[in-house]
């Protein structure tokens, strides 16, 4: 019979931490908590099976599991001393959400369930506390009205502001026990206004009530966003997590906190954490009273007169301090902890591995190393390759002017600059327009997810470190200052007032996630130095992994910054955008426009020195590492101009009749450019211009190897080949043109000719065109564009809603298409490899620089991938993971 629910508690569980897919995350690792004797209130676990069979039936649950619930409650009533439902002693409990990867603030959470009219008398006696007990069944009703019963909690905040007011109070902490029980009847009537049914009082049915709560916020729009922007598949379900509660909100010798053992920002190996006196686990996470630090360490660095935990409670803190080593030292990674403390006793809520910046990822996996905690290869897994991104964004130029408008809590490094929006969405509406916008509010919630990734960065007034706007920015590299109390938003009037200053909607500031400061204009910023951390796990890379990794550079800044990076190499060097400069466009359309051969030739002449000079300089700077430079690629009228005063212009420079330039313009469009003249048709129908760019390459290889002394091997590449014989009209020609540059120079030439391979006749043929292609490169944009016939230029108004709907899990020009596109790609690698073993194989579409993609690659077998310049670090890290994975599965 299936097991539906597991118990923990009292130094014995029946799960643990592998049991993760079954358990989620919160669950397995209170069920590892409660192994290792931690103080975890005790509690169950209804696995993810069920929430499984909860959809796969209609919305009901499996027959026994009513039974086995009863029974887990019992278990608890064991341990506790309190039964659930009794009227003398209630045993309250919390109900959590818990999926297997954490999905922060997207889930929701009932605590205090158990309370009714009853037995919030029980809990007024027991704890001879009345007025904790009213302000604990009031908090109740809220959440459960909120999240089990769908009012909105707004109206309940209003109530309890207006109770404020009438009393002249300033804190929540200030109502009586009077005060609280006058809120809870103006709940309850509100619940029943509402819903015109009373409050559900039978501690079964709330019990139920969450249940059902939890196991449909699933499916909630924010938690399918989540797992949209973070590729978790729906079908792993949530677990529901059913705890005694412990109360923090029990008086002054009672708190709750959250806490990192290190540093999440900087990676610092020090805790880092902090907490709230009388309170409840959503006050310190929602951001509503600011909280303090937990450490004196910590509190004399941010300044604040508030004490620590340490100074506080130095007895539970002591414990706590404990525990996180235990915990740290156990799961041989940076935790993420909740606690409470009742009453003066501490209690562990959960522990899970900590979100962190990228800088702090790479410190923590570079310390842990030196530590003995974790080895070279678990350091490399450690840091999740998308995330290094953050590391390549800009910070402010030090010598820059700053004019600090308000300072916050440096929630999220890195600096960036946008006209400030109130609302996420006008934050998206105007991203979509490609302007850059910097989102302020209050305080955010999940409502705000699409704001918030659209923002180049993100300001709220109110929050701590922990608030929802920090945790999630810092998940998304987006910098952030949280809580600049100092700023009054009025998100009706759409103005920021910070001092003397007034900003209104579209007013550019500038916010430095990193030191908090809040600056008025836009400021110059710096690229990152990448040393330190970075190189040391970036060397440990590069040991393990078995695919090169090189860039798609065209120019010598996007050469040397490719290089900067780490790039083998330059997979793909698009040579049209050579051409669309200044001073050789002109060149460029004069030969366009050419009538005949002879005069295309002419202007070809003078386009030849400055491709030769490109090329130097990139063979130069690559010194002695492959560049692959790909042939003329896209259809001509690009060059051409467009309007009337461009066209009028180019008339005038070449002497030429406008009417000419508008017949050859006319003549050149094309219904379908993408299918139409480009890539190696360009050669066939012109072979001037591969002839003047194959001259170009090869004199250039000759003097950069004078220059340099190491010889050059260029790899000259031919774009969109379906046919083999396509390739072999272009090759011939390539290779005249090497014979000819030998004979004229007297040097001796090595050089490659090869293919993309992008288009699926290409793949399918892949047997026949390595007879003459030394190597392929998949060009998996276009493979992808004429795979699914889906136009790279257009897919934007269609592609969100197949993602919407599922019908795609991801964009395919972002992740390779693994079963369609990589299909392709697989025959291809192995036709190709049937005729020439040992032809090089590359990737050069944006999937180069994609981390899935890349793990794809490497199960292929690719010899390696090429992506753009800032690329290469992400591409050589998930590289390194993929060798590991590859090797640990064989
Ligand atoms: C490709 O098609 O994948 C490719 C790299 O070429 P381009 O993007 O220039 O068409
Ligand atoms: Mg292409």
């Amino acid at each position: 019979m299936t097991k539906w629910v597991y118990t923990f508690g009292d130094g014995l569980a029946e799960g643990s931490a592998s049991m993760r897919n079954l358990l989620g995350g919160k669950g397995a690792n209170l069920a590892e908590m409660s192994n290792l004797g931690l103080p975890v209130p005790p509690g169950f676990t209804i696995t993810t099976d069920v929430c499984a069979w909860y959809y796969d039936n209609g919305r009901s649950y499996p027959e026994t599991l009513r039974d086995d619930v009863a029974q887990a409650l019992e278990h608890m009533a064991r341990l506790t001393g309190k039964r659930f439902g009794d009227a003398q002693d209630p045993l309250l409990v919390s109900v959590r959400s818990g999926a297997r990867a954490s999905m922060p603030g997207m889930m929701d959470t009932v605590l205090n369930l158990g309370l009714n009219d009853q037995t919030v008398q029980a809990l007024a006696t027991a704890s001879g506390d009345p007025r904790f007990a009213y302000d604990s069944y009031r908090r109740f009703i809220q959440m459960y009205s909120d999240v089990v019963l769908g009012l909105d909690h707004h109206d309940f905040e209003m109530i309890l502001d207006e109770e404020k007011d009438l009393n002249g109070y300033d804190l929540d902490t200030d109502l009586t026990s009077d005060d609280w029980q006058r809120v809870v009847e103006r709940y309850k009537a509100l619940v029943e206004e509402e819903l015109e049914e009373p409050f559900p009082q039978d501690p079964m049915d709330q019990l139920w009530g969450a249940v059902g709560a939890v196991f449909s916020s699933w499916m909630n729009q924010r938690a399918i966003t989540y797992r949209r922007l973070h590729d978790i598949p729906a079908s792993w379900g949530t677990a529901v997590n059913v705890q005694a509660m412990v109360f923090g909100n029990m008086g002054d010798t009672s708190a709750t906190g959250v806490a990192f053992t290190r540093n999440p920002s900087t990676g610092d190996n020090e805790l880092y954490g902090e907490f709230l006196v009388n309170a409840q686990g959503e006050d310190v996470v929602a951001g509503i009273r600011t909280p303090q630090d937990i450490t004196e360490v910590a509190r004399i660095a941010a300044g604040s007169n508030k004490p620590s935990l340490e100074n506080l409670m130095p007895e539970a803190f002591a414990a706590f301090m404990d525990i996180c080593n235990k915990l740290e030292t156990h799961y041989r990674d940076m935790q993420d902890l909740e606690f409470t403390i009742e009453d003066g006793k501490l209690w562990m809520l959960q522990t899970r591995s900590g979100k962190r910046t990228a800088k702090a990822a790479l410190k923590i996996a570079v310390d842990m190393t030196a530590e003995g905690l974790i080895s070279e290869d678990e350091a490399i897994q450690r840091v999740d390759p998308a995330a290094l991104d953050q590391l390549l964004h800009p910070t402010i130029d030090p010598n820059a002017e700053r004019d600090v408008i308000a300072k916050g809590l440096p929630a999220s490094p890195g600096a960036a600059s946008g006209q400030i929006v109130f609302s996420s969405d006008d934050a998206e509406a105007m991203a979509q327009k490609g302007i850059k916008v910097v989102l302020v509010r209050l305080e955010t919630s999940p409502e705000d997810i699409h704001g918030m990734h659209a923002a180049e960065a993100i300001l709220t007034s109110r929050g701590g470190m922990t608030s929802h706007a920090a945790v999630v920015a810092r998940g998304m590299g987006t910098p952030c200052i949280s809580g600049a109390g100092s700023i009054r938003i009025d998100a009706a009037s759409e103005t920021l007032m910070a001092g003397p200053v007034t900003l209104s909607k579209g007013d550019i500031i500038t916010v430095d996630g990193s030191t908090g400061e809040v600056l008025r204009g836009a400021v110059k910023m710096l690229q990152p130095e990448l040393s330190g951390d970075f190189g040391q796990l970036m060397g440990w890379a590069d040991k393990v992994r078995r695919m090169g990794v090189r860039a798609n550079a065209d120019t010598p800044v996007d050469a040397r910054t490719a290089r900067n990076f780490g790039a083998e190499g330059i997979g793909l060097c698009r040579t049209e955008h050579m051409f669309f400069s200044e001073d050789r466009i002109l060149a460029v359309r004069e030969m366009i426009l050419a009538e005949s051969h002879d005069h295309r030739r002419d202007a070809l002449a003078k386009i030849l020195p400055m491709q030769k000079a490109d090329f130097t300089d990139l063979f130069e700077i690559m010194a002695g590492l492959p560049v692959t430079i790909r042939l003329l690629d896209p259809p001509l009228h690009e060059f051409l101009p467009k309007t009337d005063a461009e066209i009028s212009d180019v008339a005038t420079s070449l002497g030429v009749d406008i009417g000419l330039i508008r017949h050859r313009t006319a003549e050149l469009h094309e219904v379908n450019p993408m299918l139409g003249h480009r890539g190696c048709r360009l050669a066939i129908s012109y072979p001037e211009i591969a002839e003047m760019q194959a001259r170009a390459i090869f004199e250039a290889a000759i003097e950069a190897g004078r220059k340099t002394g190491a010889p050059v091997i260029p790899e000259v590449m031919v774009p969109l080949v379906g046919m083999k014989a396509e390739l072999d009209l272009v090759k011939a020609r390539i290779d005249a043109m090497a014979d000819a540059v030998q004979q004229e120079t007297g040097e001796s030439l090595s050089y490659q000719v090869g293919t993309m391979v992008e288009l699926p006749r290409a793949a399918l043929r892949a047997h026949k065109i390595a007879e003459s292609a030394e190597f392929f490169s998949f060009g998996t944009n276009d493979l992808t564009q004429t795979a699914f016939g889906i136009s790279r230029d257009d897919a934007a108004s269609f592609l969100g809603a197949y993602q919407r709907t599922g019908i795609l899990e991801q964009d395919p020009f972002v992740s390779i298409d693994q079963d369609g596109v990589g299909e392709l790609v697989r025959i291809g690698v192995e036709r190709g490899r049937q005729t020439r073993p040992d032809i090089k194989l590359g990737i050069c579409g944006e999937h180069g620089g994609d981390p899935s993609s890349i793990h794809f690659c490497e199960e292929v077998g690719l010899d390696y991938v090429s992506c753009s310049p800032f690329r290469v670090p992400i591409a050589r890290l998930a590289a390194a993971q993929a060798a590991l994975k590859a090797k640990n599965q064989s």
